[in-house]
Formats: C-alpha cells, sequence, structure tokens
C-alpha cells in the first residue's frame, strides 16, 4: 500500500505532462507560470517520494540501524516497499542530482548572456531600437538595478506596418511583465530534477509565445498580431534568425491559433493545480506511514 502512494507522484508528473498541451491550447497566458510552478511541486514531490523509497535501502546499512536504534533484519519486512523500488528510488535521487547540477550552470551561463546583454545597452528607454545580433526582438528581462529592455532590429521594423509593430512590441512587453525568462528557467530546472516531465520544455516554450501573442492580440486584434508573426517569421529565415524568441517551427501553430476563435480553458487548467496537489498527497502520506514503520521499529527494539 505504501508502495501506491510512493507511485502517486510519479504518476501525477505523467499525467501533468500529458495535459499540458491541451490546456496550454486552450489557455495559454494562465498556464506559464501554473506549469512552472506545479512543475517544481511535482519534482520536488517526486523525489521525495524517491527518497523515501531509498531510505528503507539506507535505513538497513548497520551503522545507520544503530544510530537510529531499529533492528536491520525487521525493516525491510515492515516498510512493506519492494527491494527494487527502493534501488530504483536511490538510482533517481543520484541522477536527478547529477542533472540538477549540469541543468543549474546552464541557467547560469544563460542568465550571464542577459547581464552581458544589459551591459551592452546605455541606459535610456524600455524600448531599444537597434541593430541586433540576438534576434530581431528581444526581450531582456529585468535584474535587480537593470529594468527590462525590449530591443528591435531596424529592419525588422521597417518590415512591419505600424499595427503588426504595437503588435511585436506587445508581445516583447509581455515576455517582460509575465516573466516569461524566470518561468523557462524554473521549468528547466523542474525537468532536470523530474525527466518524466521532459515534453514540458517544449509545450512551456510555446506557452510563453501563445501568452505573449493573446497580450499582443488585445494590443491591436488577432489578426494584426497574427500577421506580424508570420512576417516576423518570413523576415528571421531570410535573415537566418530567431525572432520574437522561437523559431519557425512554432509559427504555424500560433497564427493558427491566433486565426481561431479564443476558447475558455479555465476548468482545464484547473488540473495545473490538482495535479501537483495529488503529488504532495502521495508523497506527505508515504512519508507518514514510513514514519509510523520507523516509530514501532524503535519502540520494538527498545523494549526488548
Ligand atoms: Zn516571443
Amino acid at each position: 500500500m505504501t508502495l501506491l502512494w510512493l507511485l502517486l507522484p510519479a504518476l501525477a508528473s505523467v499525467a501533468f505532462a500529458r495535459s499540458a498541451d491541451r490546456i496550454v491550447a486552450s489557455d495559454p497566458r494562465r498556464s506559464v507560470w501554473r506549469l512552472a510552478v506545479g512543475g517544481v511541486v511535482v519534482a520536488i514531490a517526486t523525489m521525495t517520494s524517491a527518497a523515501i523509497a531509498a531510505w528503507v535501502l539506507v535505513a538497513q546499512i548497520p551503522l545507520v540501524a544503530s544510530l537510529g536504534g531499529w533492528d536491520v533484519g525487521r525493516v525491510q519486512g515492515s516498510a512493506d516497499v519492494p527491494v527494487v523500488a527502493s534501488i530504483v528510488g536511490l538510482v533517481v535521487l543520484v541522477v536527478a542530482g547529477a542533472r540538477l547540477l549540469v541543468a543549474s550552470s546552464r541557467a547560469v551561463r544563460e542568465w550571464r548572456v542577459v547581464v552581458d546583454l544589459h551591459r551592452s545597452l546605455q541606459p535610456g528607454p524600455r524600448i531599444v531600437d537597434a541593430s541586433v545580433d540576438a534576434g530581431a526582438a528581444v526581450a531582456v528581462p529585468a535584474l535587480p538595478g537593470h529594468p527590462g529592455r525590449i530591443v528591435l532590429d531596424r529592419a525588422l521594423l521597417g518590415a512591419l506596418e505600424p499595427a503588426e509593430r504595437t503588435a511585436v512590441i506587445a508581445h516583447e512587453a509581455e515576455h517582460l511583465d509575465a516573466r516569461h525568462a524566470q518561468a523557462s528557467t524554473v521549468v528547466a530546472l523542474s525537468v532536470a530534477v523530474n525527466p518524466l516531465l521532459c515534453s514540458l520544455v517544449r509545450i512551456h516554450a510555446l506557452a510563453v509565445e501563445r501568452a505573449a501573442d493573446e497580450q499582443a492580440a488585445e494590443r491591436t486584434d488577432r489578426r494584426t498580431t497574427a500577421r506580424a508573426v508570420a512576417r516576423a517569421a518570413l523576415y528571421a529565415s531570410t535573415a537566418q534568425r530567431l525572432v520574437l524568441g522561437i523559431g519557425s517551427s512554432v509559427t504555424a501553430t500560433r497564427v493558427e491559433a491566433l486565426l481561431a476563435e479564443p476558447t475558455g480553458g479555465r476548468r482545464r487548467s484547473t488540473l495545473l493545480l490538482i495535479l501537483p496537489l495529488l503529488a504532495v498527497v502521495g508523497a506527505l502520506v508515504a512519508g507518514a506511514r514510513m514514519e509510523l514503520v520507523f516509530e514501532a521499529l524503535m519502540h520494538v527494539a527498545g523494549a526488548r
């Protein structure tokens, strides 16, 4: 029975990643941070479960058992967790730790690029009209002492009509205002810890673009924004660069979503809150059951 509770966070992770696609399609703006926060919660709950399963193995090390004051021979039988599950838990923890280190250093490198971008920009207005190498339209996230900036390529601006320019600027402003770069870092770290969430990187990348597109559509209209997205993508493919933060592979999805009627997805995006909650419940119940087991083991050993 404990095993079922231990497996609940992993099952919730799979369901979370599987439902994310449809939720982003129906409710992109709300899903950006719900995916990020839900992903962290699900990842922490899954690692807690792995640690609880691994603990059954660790608790059978004679030194640990003597320090804890329980009988090594009784641990496996009382814990109600198969040895294979404990081994898997241990392996998962080690792999997750290594992956988190790699992902953290990658995140540090990415944010150093942001620091360098801020250093290269003169203090001034939020929107910088310049010729840029990093992309034709770049939202440079805010850092302490440095407000967020929008850097736009003159050549791209020249290729757009005034309403389309407004859409591009509104799109980039939404990236800054809703802290999309920070949410993406959170997602990358969660996926590193919990590979069951691996599809989340792609889905979240689409979510931030769709969320920014929706804001741009609110400032202008859906057709103008769709045209701006398509034109910017065309400009990017000619210029061999990224525009609006994403390559052309998702451009069709974004344009299609803008040309379709927006769908109400409030009920679906609630799943992104319910599934992490289920994962937490699984880890908490498994932890509580394991605590009871070890209290009993210590009690038996103390009574003898
Ligand atoms: Zn973008």
